[in-house]
C-alpha cells in the first residue's frame, strides 16, 4: 500500500462529472482566456475573503511580484519577509531590484517573528511580506501595526492559505494585498497554473489588471509597460468547481491533522502549534524530530512518501550569498530546516491509512 505526499487523483475521482462538464463548457464556449469563468472566479473568492476585488493572474508569483510593482517597490529598495517559504517569496523581491531582508521565525508556528521585524527596518525598508506558511497566519495585527507605524505595504503571501483564519478574518484580507497560487498541489489547485490577487484597493486592482495584459487599456493602447499575465478559463472553470468544495476538504485536513496530533501525543514527535485565534487550514501536516532523516528513511521503505519544507532556508541559499548571513544568522530558521518532514495530508487519506504512517514514524525513533 503506497501512500503518496497529496492524492490528486482521488480528488479529482471524486469530483469528476463536473470537472468534465465544466472543462467542456469552456471547450464549446470559444472564450479560452480572461473570459466569464475568471470574471466569475475573481467575484467568487473575493466575497469570500471579505474584500472587495479579486484579479486573477498567472500564477502565485506574478500575483506578489505584481503587488510589489503596485506598491512601488523597486531597486534600492528593501523588503522584509521570512527566510522560511517557497523561493519565490524572496525572489519577486529580487526580480524588481529590490533586496530581501530575512527576519527569523517563530520556533512554534514557523512564521515570521514578529518582535524581530522593527530591529531589520532602515530607511530603504517599503515592505512587509508575512507568508502564512504550511496554511496558519502569521500574527497579522503586530505586522499591521508595525507597517502603520513605519508605513510600509504590507503583501500577504497567502498561497497556502486560502481559507485560513485570524482572529476571524480570512487570509489574504489585511495586507494591502493578498496573494494565492492555484498551483495545482495548493489546497485549492487547478490543473495548471493560475493565481490571484485579492484587495481593497480600487486603484491597485485596476492597475493590476492592466499590467496583467501588457499594460494595455483598452486593447493596443498602452499607458505602461505591463507582463502577459492572464488566468485561462479552463483553470478558472475548474477552480470553479473545486472552489465549492474548499471549506469541506479544508476541514477534513483539519481533521485528519487532529487524529495525527492524537497519535503522536505524548511521544517525542514534534506536532504542528496552531495559535488559539487561528484556524489552520494545513495545507501540510509538519512534524519535527532530530531524527527526521531516520524518519524520512523509514517511511519511503514503506512506500509513504515525504517531503522536506524546506531543506535551506532562503537566507543561506547559494543565490544569496552576496547578502551576507552567516551559517547561525538566522537559528531558528536553521534548526527547523533541518528537524522537520512534511507527512501524507488530505482530504480522502484514511484513518487506517494514518495508524500504519504513526507507526512507522514512531517506531523508526524508538
Ligand atoms: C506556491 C507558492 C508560491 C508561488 O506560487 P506559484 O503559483 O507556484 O507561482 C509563493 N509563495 C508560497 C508560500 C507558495 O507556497
Amino acid at each position: 500500500m503506497n501512500i503518496p505526499l497529496l492524492d490528486l487523483k482521488a480528488q479529482y475521482n471524486s469530483i469528476r462529472n463536473e470537472i468534465q462538464e465544466a472543462v467542456s463548457g469552456v471547450l464549446e464556449s470559444g472564450h479560452y482566456v480572461l473570459g466569464p469563468n475568471v470574471k466569475a472566479l475573481e467575484e467568487e473568492i473575493a466575497a469570500y475573503c471579505g474584500v472587495k476585488y479579486g484579479v486573477g493572474v498567472a500564477n502565485g508569483t506574478d500575483a506578489l511580484m505584481l503587488s510589489l510593482l503596485t506598491h512601488g517597490i523597486g531597486p534600492g529598495d528593501e523588503v522584509i519577509t521570512t527566510p522560511y517559504t517557497f523561493f519565490a517569496t524572496a525572489e519577486v523581491v529580487s526580480q524588481l531590484g529590490a533586496t530581501p531582508v530575512f527576519v527569523d521565525i517563530d520556533a512554534r508556528t514557523y512564521n515570521l517573528d514578529v518582535n524581530q521585524i522593527e530591529a531589520r527596518i532602515t530607511k530603504r525598508t517599503k515592505a512587509i511580506i508575512p507568508v502564512h506558511i504550511f496554511g496558519q497566519m502569521a500574527d497579522m495585527d503586530a505586522v499591521m501595526a508595525i507597517a502603520r507605524k513605519h508605513n510600509l505595504a504590507v503583501i500577504e503571501d497567502a498561497c497556502q492559505a486560502i481559507g485560513a483564519r485570524y482572529k476571524g478574518r480570512m487570509a489574504g484580507s489585511i495586507g494591502n494585498t493578498g496573494c494565492f497560487s492555484f498551483f495545482p498541489t495548493k489546497n485549492l489547485g487547478g490543473y495548471g497554473d493560475g493565481g490571484m490577487v485579492v484587495t481593497n484597493d480600487e486603484v491597485v486592482a485596476e492597475k493590476i489588471r492592466v499590467l496583467r495584459v501588457h499594460g494595455s487599456k483598452p486593447k493596443y493602447y498602452h499607458s505602461m509597460v505591463g507582463y502577459n499575465s492572464r488566468l485561462d478559463e479552463l483553470q478558472a472553470a475548474i477552480l470553479r468547481v473545486k472552489f465549492r468544495y474548499i471549506d469541506e476538504w479544508n476541514k477534513r485536513r483539519a481533521e485528519r491533522a487532529d487524529e495525527y496530533d492524537r497519535l503522536f501525543a505524548g511521544s517525542e514527535v514534534g506536532i504542528p502549534y496552531a495559535e488559539q485565534v487561528n484556524k489552520h487550514i494545513y495545507h501540510l501536516y509538519i512534524i519535527s524530530s532530530l531524527k527526521r532523516d531516520q524518519i524520512k528513511a523509514a517511511l519511503a521503505q514503506e512506500g509513504i512518501a515525504s517531503a522536506v519544507y524546506y531543506p535551506v532556508p532562503l537566507h543561506r541559499q547559494e543565490v544569496y550569498q552576496s547578502l551576507g548571513y552567516e551559517e547561525g544568522s538566522l537559528p531558528v530558521a536553521e534548526k527547523v530546516a533541518r528537524e522537520t518532514l512534511a507527512i501524507p495530508l488530505y482530504p480522502e487519506l484514511t484513518k487506517k491509512q494514518q495508524e500504519r504512517i504513526a507507526d512507522i514514524v514512531l517506531s523508526a525513533i524508538s
